[in-house]
């Protein structure tokens, strides 16, 4: 439901359970983080409940990843457990979501057929397992997003982040809003500028059917049809 990316210069926990509480007016039932290492280990923590105790397992077990996406689910599809709260992950990339991916079931089977296990009742975890399923058969992670969008119906913000790459966010938007925010070095994704406020007021909001690309030292925005576009940045006014 709420939903926020971080590329940025030192560890980013914090930073994420931050933009989720600025998020909580939207409503949740659990909420994830996940994070690469600085050794270069994947890394996630997930609570049910209030954005607290995932804040308590974080003080438990602390990540210090200076990458990292975050998520407040409020559950559609599969119950509210900690396996069922985002990020969903694969050992190849780690998805969050906001939204309702309509064609799950179809997917899901296919997949299973394929040899897919599962590990959640979620309809978001298709994603994660139709992306690794391109990355497996060679495309880049950006080619492999966009491919993967190309078989989903449904509504959705996503954010990918993969493993072996520590300067790479992936964003996809196709009916709830999803923003790009603009730091120094540092680069943004959030569902709002109320999320992305404490770190930024320059914020690009991606249009329907877009994907983009963030690295630290920008982004690059696509359309639907894999076009390069460019959406203009503007100066959000939310508190920070
Ligand atoms: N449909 C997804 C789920 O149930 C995401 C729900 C949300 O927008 O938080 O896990």
């Amino acid at each position: 439901c709420g939903i926020i990316g971080i590329l940025g210069k030192s560890s980013v926990a914090h930073e994420l359970v931050d933009a989720l509480k600025r998020l909580e007016y939207r409503g949740y039932d659990s909420a994830g983080v996940a994070t690469i290492e600085p050794d270069g280990t994947f890394a996630r923590r997930r609570a049910v409940g209030k954005l607290r105790n995932l804040e308590a397992v974080l003080s438990e077990s602390p990540l210090a990843g200076a990458i990292g996406i975050g998520h407040t689910r409020w559950a559609t599809h599969g119950g509210v457990t900690e396996k069922n709260a985002h990020p969903h992950a694969t050992e190849r990339v780690a998805v969050v979501h906001n939204g309702i991916i309509e064609n799950f079931r179809e997917l899901k089977t296919f997949l299973i057929g394929a040899g897919h296990e599962f590990k959640s009742e979620t309809d978001t975890e298709v994603v994660a397992h139709l992306v690794t399923r391109y990355l497996d058969e060679g495309l880049p992670p950006k080619e492999a997003v966009a491919a993967t969008l190309k078989l989903l119906t449904g509504a959705y913000a996503l954010l990918f982040l993969f493993p072996t790459d520590g300067d790479l966010l992936i964003g996809a938007r196709s009916g709830p809003p999803l923003a790009i925010g603009w730091g120094d070095g540092e680069m943004y994704f959030g569902s709002d500028a109320i999320a992305l406020a404490p770190f930024t007021d320059r914020v690009t909001y991606l249009e329907d059917g877009d994907y983009a690309v963030l690295h630290r030292s920008g982004a690059a925005i696509y359309d639907a049809a894999d076009n390069p576009v460019q959406r203009p940045m503007v100066i959000s006014n939310a508190a920070a």
